[in-house]
């Protein structure tokens, strides 16, 4: 046996599984299965990533200047607000260890994304679940669900995976409700997918507040999720203690120049939007026509409910799809479904109608 002994919390993580990309015995898969941008990252991105390898020697630029002066500028923010990370999950993980410790509570809705637990844990407080309505967070559950012992609450808006979202209205009215030394951190990695004209991603709140982030990410929209980077808008004493703790090379030199050229690529971006809006509906739409239910996701996937998950998803693998199963979340009926190229969109579509075919014919 070892004497060696992890704080409390850590062995109650049950460790992250991310989307596969694999399937026994299937050369060509189609991976639907963790919300990356179907087109790809920017060629101008790419590229960027590709001249940084001139420089691999030297260390980053510890203070990203130049990605946060293009966020800025693209954003209309100021840059000393704002603080890039490997990931936005790292951003998540620096807020807990900042604000949360042994004793404390860190609460968001039934359904949130799974790394608030994880970094939750990670750091001796215990997670608090509010449930939902819907599907969908509830700011009504959120506010009765504080205690005293409260110190940061998570809000994903959109939420991954159930991809529905709360107002603009609503989210303040969650801030107003909330104590002043409670932190709200607002997650928009879906953001720039959002169409509604009733939504915001928080950045209004950031300006009016001093006890708000809102974090985003370059890993689903910009389709940098294998470059690991996300930022955050926030409020000034909030920055000052990000960059305490974060460590001083955190974004790795091709992340930064592909970070910046993807943000500067405005056209890519759009166009990667205007594929997300008609795939999506026409994904759900599809699944509804067949008589599944899902949720009203604005983001850039599905939830649908199936009949029998376990061996939907084995089919949907058999014909080289992957797409991500939902009992870690709770939602063991359900598989999230990435919207991906016209022809995997397809294929996912039949896939699923085959499906409950066989399954009639039973
Ligand atoms: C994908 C995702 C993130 C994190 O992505 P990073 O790759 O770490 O930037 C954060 N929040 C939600 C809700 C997500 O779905």
């Amino acid at each position: 046996m070892s004497s060696l002994t992890p704080r409390p919390g850590i062995l109650d993580i049950a460790p992250y599984k991310p989307g596969e990309s694999k399937v026994e015995g299937v050369s060509k898969v189609i991976k639907l299965s963790s919300n990356e941008g179907a087109l790809g990252a920017s060629p101008r991105a790419r590229e960027a990533y590709r001249a940084a390898s001139e420089f691999l020697h030297r260390y980053p630029d510890g203070g990203a200047t130049r990605l946060r002066a293009a966020i800025a500028a693209r954003h209309g923010m100021t840059a000393d607000n704002i603080v890039c990370g490997c990931g936005s999950d790292e951003l998540i993980g620096l807020l807990c260890r900042a604000y949360a410790g042994p004793g404390d509570e860190v609460l968001y809705s039934a359904h949130g994304f799974l790394m608030y637990s994880i970094y939750t844990l990670s750091v001796g407080a215990t997670p608090v679940k509010a449930p939902e309505v819907d599907l969908t967070a509830s700011v009504d559950n959120l506010l009765a669900a504080v205690t005293e012992k409260t110190r940061i609450v998570f809000v994903a808006n959109p939420n991954n995976p159930t991809g529905t979202y709360l107002s603009a209205a609503e989210v303040k009215r969650l801030r107003e409700g909330l104590r002043d030394d409670i932190l709200l951190v607002v997650d928009a990695a879906y953001a720039e997918y959002v169409t509604r004209n009733d939504y915001t991603d928080g950045r209004d709140l950031v300006d009016a507040h001093d006890n708000v982030v809102m974090t985003r990410t370059f890993s689903k929209i910009h389709g940098l999720g294998g470059a690991r980077l996300g930022w955050c808008y926030a409020p000034d004493q909030v920055v000052d203690i990000l960059n305490r703790l974060r460590s001083p090379f955190n974004v790795t030199s091709p992340a930064l120049a592909a970070g910046e050229a993807a943000i500067e690529d405005v056209a890519f971006t759009d166009l990667s939007r205007q594929h997300n809006d008609v795939w999506l509906p026409w994904m759900q739409q599809k699944m509804h026509d067949m008589g599944l239910d899902t949720t009203d996701s604005v983001g850039n996937f599905a939830l649908v409910k199936v009949p029998d998950a376990d061996a939907c998803d084995s089919f949907l693998r058999s014909r080289g799809l992957i797409v991500r199963r939902m009992g870690g979340y709770g939602l063991p009926d359900w598989l999230r479904i990435t919207v991906g190229l016209d022809e995997e969109n397809h294929a996912v579509i039949d896939a699923l109608a085959a499906f409950l075919d066989e399954r009639r014919a039973r």
